[in-house]
């Protein structure tokens, strides 16, 4: 069994990034400059964006930190969001998700210009990916493919098992896995809350993603040897032994299944790490104008 190491891997992609920066600062360019808007007081949500923030800093980006309180209407924020397309300083910015319920995400999501959406959660860029063609490809689903890539994980013509079908991971990682592409040319079943009998999907599987949200769901009575788990849960379950009463698990029962498995991801230290390098490198491509031209 091999760890597929995200912390390890995302720190190298990190010094590339950086190195890269380096020479564009060198030949006069600017740095590329990422924008997170961060609505409200949601512990993991600060966590996250300290998180894109501080890689920016490491690989040399400027970056701009928006916070608003929760009580912020629906138009401020859009102004915001308005501001931000139009701002030429700026290559690429999030809106950290979730906001609070009296604003429709959906409306915040459209409003960013497909151009500077480095979170690739606009239907333009949705669409373009599902296409095939150049866009910016979700953050999370964009870590595993690389993870794939770097760990020389072959996927042309496996079984690949996708858990669960959020648009942020579940569904963007089930059509990047089956496209015409290195990684990818897979045969993907795309399992979610109403499929009969999961098991006798995942036990088929020669790779399996799971992103559910439930801790522990995956158990290696559900898998088959030598199958690559790829979790991408991040479940905070009470632990009065740990230092902050909770630790962090995925949504793999992960010693179990770790015995039957040839590549594994941990949770802390998996797919998270990954997910905020594809941020960067998102942000790299827009400042170099690779998608849109
Ligand atoms: P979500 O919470 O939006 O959706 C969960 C999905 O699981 C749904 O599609 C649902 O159909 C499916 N599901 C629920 N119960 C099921 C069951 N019993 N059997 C089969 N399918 C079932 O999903 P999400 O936003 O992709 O998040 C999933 C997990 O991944 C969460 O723990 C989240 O914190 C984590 N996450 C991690 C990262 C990262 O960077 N590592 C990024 C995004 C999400």
């Amino acid at each position: 069994m091999k760890i597929l190491d995200g912390k390890l891997l995302s720190k190298q992609i990190i010094e590339e990034i950086a190195q890269e920066v380096q020479e564009m600062k060198a030949s006069g360019q600017r740095a590329p400059h990422l924008a997170a808007v961060l609505v409200g007081e949601d512990p993991a949500s600060q966590v996250y964006v300290r998180n894109k923030v501080r890689s920016c800093e490491k690989v040399g980006f400027d970056s701009t930190l928006i916070r608003k309180d929760s009580n912020i209407t629906e138009e401020e924020l859009l102004k915001i969001v308005h501001e931000l397309n139009e701002n030429e300083a700026i290559d690429g910015f999030i809106v950290q998700l979730p906001l609070p319920k009296h604003i429709d995400e959906e409306k915040v999501t459209l409003a960013i210009d497909p151009h500077k959406d480095v979170d690739g959660f606009h239907p333009v860029n949705f669409g373009r990916m599902a296409q095939g063609l150049p866009a910016y490809l979700p953050a999370t689903p964009f870590g595993i493919l690389q993870m794939l890539e770097r760990y020389d994980i072959e996927v042309t013509g496996k079984e690949c098992v996708v858990l669960g079908r959020s648009n942020i991971v579940g569904t963007p990682i089930s059509i990047l896995l089956s496209r015409k592409a290195r990684p990818g040319n897979a045969t993907v079943a795309l399992c979610h809350s109403r499929t009969k009998d999961l098991k006798s999907h995942t036990l088929r599987a020669d790779i399996i993603v799971v992103a559910l949200g439930i801790p522990e769901f995956l158990t290696a009575d559900m898998v088959k040897e030598g199958v690559v788990i790829i979790d991408v849960g991040i479940n905070r379950v009470d632990d009065p032994n740990a230092k902050r009463g909770y630790r962090l698990t995925g949504d793999v029962k992960y010693d179990e299944v770790a015995e039957k498995a040839s590549f594994i991801t941990p949770v802390p230290g998996g797919v998270g790490p990954m997910t905020v390098t594809s941020l960067i490198k998102n942000t790299l491509r827009a400042a170099k104008k690779e998608v849109y031209g």
